[in-house]
């Protein structure tokens, strides 16, 4: 596992955005940044999932957290300026930005693979993250010290046969990580950018990869925390264009 230790304050007083915050890995993260100080606006599909995890850092006694309804899949560069707009007044600044949420599609071959299917990835992975770092770019600008994270996975760095639409995205999201920390590593501003491979962890987007697995071979969401704290945090000022791994071992090899 990445090797760091948050102390309890780390992300007191910032304003941090997490995509796909509901469940798995954006649940997780949410919480453990509200449980280190930051009010966290939970960005997803689910009201339900949502509402949960906002009751869950209430009754942690986390800062208050905010909801924000969003469908990736048809949001336009309108609703991402409403979102703008509404932290732009509640909170005047961003700190932290958490692009999580993501969808599979298929596991086909090329020779198979649906173009309806194709845009939906590419739509939820790739331009969906595109178009919301270009809406925050001013708050992230307000902000003394802040960090954008993109979440990419092994075959977004190796391709594997059958991953499609999925692998291609996350390629991609690696170029948008590299562009966005080149673009916005300007002297006046304090702003970084970086991407997390968070290895084979138990989510139910895993269990439908890889439907033979034990899930309980492979850590929670809440055991990757550390990279995603470090990265959040000041500890991690000036790193930037980076391709971080949540997981120090190996992804699981796939179940035959
Ligand atoms: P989950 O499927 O468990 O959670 C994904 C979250 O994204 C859910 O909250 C989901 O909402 C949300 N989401 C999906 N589509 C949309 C949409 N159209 N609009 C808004 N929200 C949406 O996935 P994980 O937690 O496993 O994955 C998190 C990230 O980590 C992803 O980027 C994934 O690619 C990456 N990753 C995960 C690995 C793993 O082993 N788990 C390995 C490598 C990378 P809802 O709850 O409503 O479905």
């Amino acid at each position: 596992m990445f090797d760091y230790q948050a102390p309890a304050d780390l992300l007191k007083e910032r304003v941090i955005l997490v995509t796909g915050a509901g469940d798995g890995i954006g649940r997780a993260a949410a919480l453990s940044f509200a449980g280190h100080g930051a009010t966290v606006i939970l960005l997803g599909r689910t009201i339900s999932k949502l509402e949960k995890v906002y009751d869950d850092i209430e009754a942690a006694g986390g800062p208050q957290p905010a909801i924000v309804p969003l469908n990736l899949e048809g949001a336009t560069a309108q609703d991402y300026a409403s979102v703008a707009d509404s932290i732009d007044e509640n909170f005047g600044r961003l700190d932290g930005l958490l692009h999580n949420a993501s969808i599979i599609g298929q596991r086909t071959p090329l020779a198979q693979f649906e173009p309806a299917v194709w845009q939906q990835v590419m739509q939820v992975n790739l331009t969906a993250p595109f178009l919301l770092t270009q809406a925050m770019i001013p708050l992230l600008r307000q902000s003394k010290d802040a960090s954008v994270i993109f979440t990419s996975s092994s075959v977004g760095r190796k391709a594997k046969a059958y991953w499609g639409a999925y692998a291609v995205s996350k390629f991609g999201t690696e170029g948008l990580m590299q562009l966005t920390a080149d673009e916005l590593d300007e002297p006046s501003y304090s702003i970084r950018a970086n991407s997390v491979n968070p290895g084979a962890t138990r989510t139910s987007m895993r269990a439908f990869a890889y439907p033979a697995e034990n899930p309980s071979d492979n850590p929670a969401p809440e055991d990757i925390m550390p990279v995603y704290l470090y990265l959040m945090g000041p500890d991690s000022k000036g790193v930037t264009g980076q391709a971080f791994d949540a997981q120090s071992r190996p992804p699981k090899a796939p179940t035959p």
